[in-house]
């Protein structure tokens, strides 16, 4: 049907030359590859980048479930590091790029999985593309394990409480829920807030919930939200960030340490506390070879030891604490309305080899006073479809160099791909995904170069033949959100921005509603 392309490693990626040439031997075939990508976040827009970059012959359709697209970078950064969120431009020209025009479009509002309140089906996209991706990153959550965590209110996932604030339309419910409303229908006081895990999510949370409001107020963070921080700022006294190693093995990172050790709150210095007894407790001889020739670990320890030198001012009433090596062992509840009243810690030591170290319980136990607990402990991805090879033990894809790596014979064998935290875990900043996208498209070039694999005349769309298929899916596509309706939703919402007092940089659309109605008004 088509000749095979030739193979494309990473560094030739970028070689201008070989791409012209490329290009031209591909386009006199007459064929086109239409790949499907589900997920709209950081890790399908640099995938979708250097596949249309390499290779002319191939066609994208990005699926999203939600009608706006970013995934991560619109509903998991933090709304006070805008900086990292105008990634998004880049993410833009690729639409606007006149030599995609043709070649790239975006679905947005369509879900796709197997159960029966999915609008489409996996399988239904493998069989009309030349390949699909799966880019759908992580939305669920590890547990702690403690029995009562998901039945006592007051205790959130950090993936939770994080899109609630960035205005994920499928969190809006947390505002008016027993977490953070009492009985009464009243925002509930809260006076200390206890973060489990010690990663940069941790670190967000921890600075969204003690930023000055003036600060706060100027961001994209919800209007709600705002609210609800303005609200609980007046009680709120500590937050308290725990990890279960040692402060060698804190997983935060110095940027977001410096940042939060420099945040003030109505020009007050905001402390962050650090106990001696914990960094001494956390420096093993094991500890101390894991900082040997590492100059950024070492680094953040130097920044430890100043932050922890420095004596807390004693007008602050409001605290960061960083606590080490201790883990919860028991939520405690009123037992008038089931709210998180306090959290059982037990005091832990570090056992193991260097970079090895496990946390180990020792008698001591210490209790913390706990008006909200927010489970900050990594992300975890889910499978959308059985028909996916999902390692249960990792959460992620089975795959090799992105390729779904199935146990038994699959039709779908050369098909189907990875790539972002689905494939390589919850870790990483969005420039991560950078590496990981052309590896990715690497393997799907070299894949669909098969001649086992399937191309399409010039005139093919995907779209039209699943749509042809039945009725239902027809329905699907006509509810969907275009590229060009995003711009439209965009630029609302940033005209709604500059209409606040204080000026926003955007006030977000929280209901699928809402941005449906505005991007076929
Ligand atoms: P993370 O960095 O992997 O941190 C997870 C934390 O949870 C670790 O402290 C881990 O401790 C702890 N943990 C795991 N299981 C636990 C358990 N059962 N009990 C107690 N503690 C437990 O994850 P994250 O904070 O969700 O961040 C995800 C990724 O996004 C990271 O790569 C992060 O750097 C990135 N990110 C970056 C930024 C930024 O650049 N500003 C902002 C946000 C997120 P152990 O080490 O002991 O397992």
């Amino acid at each position: 049907m088509f000749q095979p392309l030739l193979r494309i490693t990473p560094p030739l990626l970028s070689s201008k030359s070989l791409r012209k040439s490329l290009f031209s031997s591909l386009s006199r075939q007459g064929h086109i590859f239409p790949i499907a990508i589900i997920g709209s976040g950081p890790s399908s827009f640099y995938t979708t980048k250097y596949l249309l970059d390499q290779n002319e012959d191939i066609h994208i359709d990005i699926y999203e479930k939600l009608p706006f697209p970013y995934g991560l970078v619109r509903y998991g950064v933090a709304p006070d590091h805008p900086e990292v969120k105008s990634v998004t431009n880049t993410f833009e020209e690729i639409f606007q790029s006149p030599k995609n025009q043709s070649r790239l479009r975006y679905f947005g509002n369509i879900e796709i999985g197997q159960d029966q309140t999915k609008q489409l089906s996996l399988s239904s996209l493998l069989s009309h593309y030349s390949a699909v991706i799966l880019a759908y990153g992580a939305h669920s959550d590890h547990d702690l394990g403690l029995p009562n965590e998901h039945d006592i209110s007051g205790v959130l996932s950090s993936r939770e409480f994080v899109n609630w604030y960035n205005g994920h339309p499928d969190y809006q419910h947390l505002h008016r829920s027993k977490h953070l409303v009492d009985e009464e229908g009243k925002l509930r006081k809260i006076k200390n807030i206890v973060i489990i895990g010690n990663g940069n999510v941790a670190i967000d949370c921890a600075r969204i919930c003690m930023k000055d409001l003036t600060d706060l107020a100027k961001t994209d963070i919800t209007k709600e939200s705002l609210e609800w921080i303005e609200a609980i700022q007046t009680d709120l006294e500590s937050v308290s960030i725990i990890g279960r190693r040692g402060h060698v093995q804190s997983s935060f990172t110095i940027k977001e340490l410096r940042e939060l050790s420099r945040l003030t709150n109505e020009q007050q210095p905001i402390p962050t506390v650090f106990h001696p007894d914990e960094l001494q407790l956390g420096l093993t001889e094991a500890s101390k070879k894991e900082l040997d020739n590492n100059r950024p670990k070492k680094r953040i320890m130097e920044l430890i030891d100043n932050i922890a030198k420095q004596s807390p001012p004693s007008e602050s009433r409001k605290k960061i604490e960083m606590r080490f090596l201790l883990s919860p062992t028991q939520l405690i509840a009123d037992p008038t309305d089931q709210h998180i009243q306090s959290i059982r810690l037990q005091r832990n030591e570090l056992t193991g080899p260097p970079h090895e170290q496990k946390a180990k319980a020792i008698a001591d136990e210490v209790q913390l006073p706990c008006d909200l607990l927010i489970k900050s402990i990594g992300y975890k991805s889910i499978s959308i479809d059985p028909l996916i090879p999902f390692n249960k033990k990792t959460n992620t894809v089975n795959h090799k160099d992105g390729k779904a790596l199935f146990e038994s014979n699959s039709p779908y064998e050369n098909k189907l791909f990875v790539t972002g935290w689905l494939k390589r875990g919850p870790t990483g900043i969005i420039g991560t995904n950078i590496t990981d996208a052309r590896e990715t498209t690497s393997t799907v070039i070299e894949t669909i170069n098969s001649p086992k694999s399937a191309s399409y005349p010039q005139d093919y769309d995907p779209i039209e033949v699943i749509q042809a298929s039945s009725e239902e899916s027809k329905n699907v596509f006509s509810q969907s959100i275009h590229w060009h309706q995003v711009q439209k939703i965009n630029q609302v919402e940033l005209e709604r921005g500059e209409r606040q007092e204080p000026k926003k940089l955007r006030e977000k659309f929280t209901t699928r509603r809402e941005m449906i109605q505005i991007a076929k008004s």
